[in-house]
């Protein structure tokens, strides 16, 4: 029998990347819908059950969200709180009432207990309250993981979610206060390279890096996780949120990422730290155990050439990039 795939939040940077992999396999017997909030405004009931009327989807990858890095999320945790809340329960209580087979919902390693041992793993996810700059999106995202539980108990739907570490690639927000830290830095690291003192020798230019530079990180690129989340939506049958992240050792600091960034820019000027910027959580190293377990081949996209990829396209695409 054939699917028809909606993905909610398909106009953003996962959902493009999903899009991209889904081009390439053309996969038979599945029909892929990427939606964004042009189709509908899934904070509104209405509107999202007018949407899943005109599609009647069979499976749905739910991506939609507030989405933001540190700095919005530290000035608009209200809103991250509500918006979320409105948009999960709009979209899995129509996925029930629309008998969807299967949802895929989209968590953050971002969410866990801030005071809590390392790794984080997949039973972890509510022991405790997450770090102060972004419990409304925090708080928000725990809940998809309860109702997926509740509809489960309750009508026995298979509603799951993964848990994505911090993810890059193109088609990401570049918007400065908005953005998260490699689509911020790419987006000012240009701005200091092309736009800033044109006149000045690029030698003397100083970039500024938020922070100490010596928060840990583990950043998984665009097109890595859309593959992932294609398999999840295939072959993982299980309420029980599963961490798709690479490896702990791939963990790096913000300090490692702007040299990575210089590299991937061929910048010539010299980094600076502005440690009057906030640091966010110092870590949030998860432990990719279980999916390594169900899937030990997969091959992660190795972070500088992605990195050198992102910057490219962010070049390329400067025009359209949303900035
Ligand atoms: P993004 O690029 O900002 O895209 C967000 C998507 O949500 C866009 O397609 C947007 O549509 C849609 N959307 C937002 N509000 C909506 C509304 N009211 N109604 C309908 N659609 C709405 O975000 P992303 O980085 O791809 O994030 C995708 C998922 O991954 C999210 O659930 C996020 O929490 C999760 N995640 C992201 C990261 C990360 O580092 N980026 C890390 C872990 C988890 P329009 O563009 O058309 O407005
Ligand atoms: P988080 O991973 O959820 O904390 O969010 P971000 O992706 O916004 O990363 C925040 C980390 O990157 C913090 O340690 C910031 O101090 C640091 N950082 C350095 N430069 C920037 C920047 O230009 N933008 C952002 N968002 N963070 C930056």
């Amino acid at each position: 029998m054939s699917k028809t795939v909606l993905v909610t939040g398909g106009t953003g940077l996962v959902g493009k990347a999903i899009e991209a992999v889904i081009n390439e396999e053309k996969p038979p017997n599945e029909r892929w819908l990427f939606v964004g909030s042009k189709d509908a405004d899934l904070t509104d009931l209405q509107s999202t059950r007018a949407m899943f009327e005109r599609y009647q989807p069979t499976h749905v990858i739910h991506l939609a969200a507030m989405v933001g890095g540190l700095f919005h999320n530290m000035n608009n945790n209200l809103d991250f709180l509500r918006k979320n809340i409105q948009i999960n329960d709009n979209v899995l209580l129509l996925s029930h009432e629309y008998k969807v087979q299967k949802v895929v919902s989209c968590l953050s390693t971002c969410i866990f207990p801030d005071k809590t041992s390392y790794p984080i793993d997949e039973t972890m996810i509510h022991n405790g309250p997450p770090h102060d700059s972004n419990f409304g999106y925090s708080y928000a995202k725990r809940l998809i993981d309860i109702t997926n539980r509740a509809y489960n108990q309750q009508h026995g739907d298979m509603f799951t979610s993964v848990v994505p570490c911090n993810v890059f690639g193109p088609f990401d927000n570049f918007t400065p206060g908005v953005s998260h830290v490699i689509p911020g830095m790419i987006h000012r690291l240009h701005e200091t390279i092309y736009l800033t003192d044109p006149e000045k020798p690029q030698k003397e230019k100083i970039f500024s890096v938020y922070g100490t530079g010596k928060p840990l990180r583990q950043f998984i690129y665009s097109k890595d996780l859309a593959k992932l989340f294609i398999w999840v939506l295939r072959e993982y049958e299980n309420v029980e949120p599963i961490i798709l992240s690479v490896d702990e050792a791939a963990e790096v600091t913000i300090a490692h990422l702007a040299e990575s960034l210089v590299q991937g820019f061929q910048f010539k000027g010299k980094l600076e730290f502005d440690s009057s910027k906030a640091d966010g959580q110092y870590k949030k190293t998860a432990s990719n155990a279980k999916l390594r377990k169900l899937l030990p081949d997969f091959q992660f996209t190795d972070f500088d050439l992605a990195i050198k990829e992102t910057v490219q396209w962010y070049i390329d695409n400067y025009e359209k990039a949303r900035k």
